[in-house]
């Protein structure tokens, strides 16, 4: 049979490091930048992979030998793809990662050198750490602070402009080994869970010796043009527009979600693919979203360490590539008022060595203890600890849409469709329940169009935390966030649930009762005493927030409040008792947080002060200037018509606008000083939330007034309209 020879698209776009690349193929370029799989086999022996895989694995300890032969083997792949530099990626506190380049090149006299990199450089260094966020753990004069390899996620070539730059995943602790990073807890939270999860698994399964936590993340974000988004100071500054009066037409005809994606935006979108397949990311799904020049694509689920890294890599690339097109990627929760808003889907779930998916019902959920012990623990922990999970998805941005009527509501509730509900409710009642879980046939009487399949679980838009057929969906995240904060708590919840439940399990069956006896009791017990938090209704209803009001669920709406639940007893007994977190390490990052949430305000209250000063004003006196002027004009000539009368209220209600816009300037500008005064993180925060905020909207609802009254050719700032519709 001959050869398939497909022709290979050797693209000239010097926008897009192409060369030599069959486009065409996928599989022909996964993963090309990543020191693993054939380009490690290539410059490792197959016993050190080996070991690798056995450290990545376990999270034993590299020895130094094994560093040093990596090292070489990384340092020769890199350099046979033109690579000069490496550098330590890690993920501070406060924006997305972190780079300190060092070159490979080491100078041996005047006029000669060699590369080198050593299993020194590659294990750990010191990156000069004192500007990045602590909390007062790291000193100023001890500002040390480590990164240190994770063998669990490989190294990667980062190709920019003209260079190209080996980036080694790391964690980044203190001198004295605090993390100062997202990934340490993210780590510590991981294995916790996977060996505790494998613990429960042998109650079932002996075989069981590993489990891991699945992620897979879908990514929601905006476009829009780069020239208008330069002249906009908001967006530039503050990422979202703090100004701006809705366009006539907005996401009411819903007509984007299934609408064509633009061509600019589309070219973007395929650039962006291949970079990402190239680094190993497996992006697998792009579509439209429901709001104009609103989009999402989704990866195909990875192990949880890897799928957050990867979630990082891809919007550093967004925000890169798409200023190639034109264009910005806008990764803020609510770039528009009025709009909706953008998140981060996290879909979690459980699988062991053998394959098993343990958040997988079955044909008969039922019968299949193994999938309601983890299920109903997963509730459980979400009863319980819902407003920790509610505080680690707590900043200023994506309090936008929780604390707004938008997907989701700052209320934690878990959705289980109508299907699951009954299962649990009969296996509770010791009914015996047959239904077949799997999905049904169902007729379309369509003409030509075969049966569909129909999921077992109902879809729920509404619920921050849904059980979507085999996995569970956090919603709430924000879509700038970096997912670790949040996966870290429904890590720690649940694996300290499933520690809780072996304990109990564990008494019950010293005590004379059957294993199996032993769970369904204890499982019953937990149906009866978490069954408030399960919500099949509208998560977005007014009725809703009574309804979970009279549940006693909490309703927390903005983040200084929310980030209370990390400094309470039970909050900090969960992570100290498990290892995730020390006291100290708490106390640091949730008073970065607030910080982080005060600085964010702080910004956002400056732009809007100037952009009030410098785009509002100046075109509405002008205008105003102009309507006074045909005023005097009407008078001069003795006009004494309706055109007057009329003229004279527009004038008016400009300058009552006018007015208005400097008063509540005036106003937030005095409270954001005295804000500013108080020393402590927690207070500046909440200060910022209660006095500060608030006049953001009477501010922008002035000036919204302005905009739609002024000529538009005097209106400097790019409207609504401009930027929600690309062409
Ligand atoms: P949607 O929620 O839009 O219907 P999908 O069901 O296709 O989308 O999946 C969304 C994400 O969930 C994808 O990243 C997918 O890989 C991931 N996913 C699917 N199964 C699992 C699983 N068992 N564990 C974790 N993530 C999963
Ligand atoms: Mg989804």
């Amino acid at each position: 049979m001959a050869k398939n020879k497909s022709i290979p698209e050797h693209s000239s776009d010097p926008k897009t490091n192409t060369q030599n690349i069959n486009y065409n193929q996928i599989s022909s370029y996964f993963g090309m930048n990543v020191f693993a799989g054939k380009n490690a086999k290539k410059y490792l022996s197959s016993q050190v992979i080996k070991e690798l895989e056995k450290v990545a694995r376990s999270g034993e300890h590299l020895s130094r030998k094994m560093a040093d032969e990596i090292a070489e083997g990384m340092k020769k792949w890199a350099m046979s793809r033109g690579v000069t530099h490496y550098t330590h990626w890690f993920h501070p506190l406060r924006g997305t990662t972190a780079e300190k380049h060092d070159a490979f090149f080491e100078p041996t006299g005047f006029d000669s050198g060699i590369e080198v990199f050593s299993g020194k450089s590659l294990v750990q260094q010191e990156p000069d750490a004192s500007s990045f966020p602590n909390g007062g753990m790291r000193n100023t004069f001890e500002a040390r602070g480590y990164s240190a390899w994770d063998p669990s996620s490989p190294a990667f070539i980062i190709e920019k402009a003209s260079g190209k730059t080996l980036c080694i995943p790391t964690v980044f602790v203190s001198y004295t080994g605090q993390a100062l990073d997202y990934k340490t807890p993210m780590l510590r939270s991981a294995k916790f869970l996977q060996d505790t999860a494998t613990q429960v698994c042998n109650l079932f399964d002996k075989k069981v010796k590993h489990t891991n936590i699945s992620l897979g993340i879908e990514q929601e974000y905006f476009v829009v043009d780069y020239k208008l988004y330069r002249k906009r100071q908001d967006l530039m500054l503050a990422g979202r527009t703090l100004l701006g009066h809705a366009p006539a037409k907005g996401q009411q005809l819903e007509d984007h979600y299934f609408g064509s994606i633009p061509e600019r935006v589309f070219e973007f979108m395929t650039a962006l693919e291949k970079e990402a397949l190239k680094l190993g990311i497996p992006l697998k799904t792009r579509h439209n979203e429901v709001a104009p020049c609103q989009y999402e694509c989704a990866p195909m689920f990875e192990t949880i360490n890897l799928a957050i890294d990867h979630n990082s890599l891809l919007m550093d690339l967004m925000e890169s590539i798409s200023e190639k097109y034109n264009l910005k990627v806008l990764l803020h929760e609510k770039p528009f008022k009025g709009v909706n808003g953008s998140g981060k889907h996290n879909n979690w779930s459980l699988i062991t060595d053998t394959g098993v998916n343990l958040l997988s019902p079955g044909s008969t959920p039922i019968e299949n203890l193994q999938f309601l012990t983890f299920f109903i623990n997963t509730i459980k922990a979400i009863h319980d600890h819902g407003s920790l999970l509610r505080a680690s998805i707590g900043t200023a941005s994506n309090d936008h849409r929780l604390g707004a009527n938008e997907a989701p509501p700052a209320i934690m509730s878990v959705f289980i469709g109508s299907f699951l509900s009954k299962i649990l409710d009969d296996f509770e009642k010791e009914k015996s329940n047959k239904t077949k879980g799997s999905a049904d046939e169902k007729t379309l009487n369509i003409p030509h169009i075969p049966p569909i399949l129909q999921d077992n679980t109902d879809r729920n838009r509404t619920s921050p935390f849904a059980f979507t057929g085999n996995k569970f969906e956090l919603r709430a995240v924000g879509s700038s966030d970096n997912c670790s904060s949040s996966m870290v708590v429904l890590n720690t919840i649940v694996g300290n649930q499933l520690k809780e439940f072996l304990k109990e399990v564990n008494t019950l069956h010293k005590s004379g009762n059957s294993k199996e006896k032993a769970i369904q009791q204890v499982l019953r017990s937990y149906i009866k005493k978490s069954s408030k938090v399960i919500f099949e209704g509208n998560g977005y209803s007014q009725e809703w927030e009574k309804e979970a009001k009279k549940r006693g669920l909490e309703n927390v709406k903005t983040t200084p409040h929310a980030l209370t639940k990390y400094l309470d007893a039970k909050s900090k007994k969960v992570f100290i008792d498990n290892g995730i977190l020390s006291d100290e390490e708490i106390e640091a990052r949730t008073d970065i947080r607030y910080e982080s949430y005060a600085l964010k305000l702080q910004i956002e209250g400056r732009v809007l002060a100037d952009m009030v000063k410098t785009n509002i004003i100046p075109p509405a006196i002008e205008f105003h200037t102009r309507v006074l002027e045909n005023l005097k004009l009407q008078k001069d000539l003795g006009i004494k018509s309706s055109q007057y009368t009329l003229t004279l209220e527009l004038a008016n209600k400009i300058g009552y606008y006018i007015q208005q816009v400097q008063h509540f300037t005036k106003l937030m500008v005095d409270e954001r000083k005295k804000a500013n005064l108080i020393e402590s993180h927690a207070e500046k925060a909440l200060a910022y939330c209660e006095n500060v905020l608030p006049l953001f909207d009477n501010i922008r609802y002035q000036a919204d007034k302005l905009e739609r009254l002024v000529d538009d050719n005097l209106w400097q700032i790019p409207k609504y309209r401009e930027l929600l519709f690309i062409k």
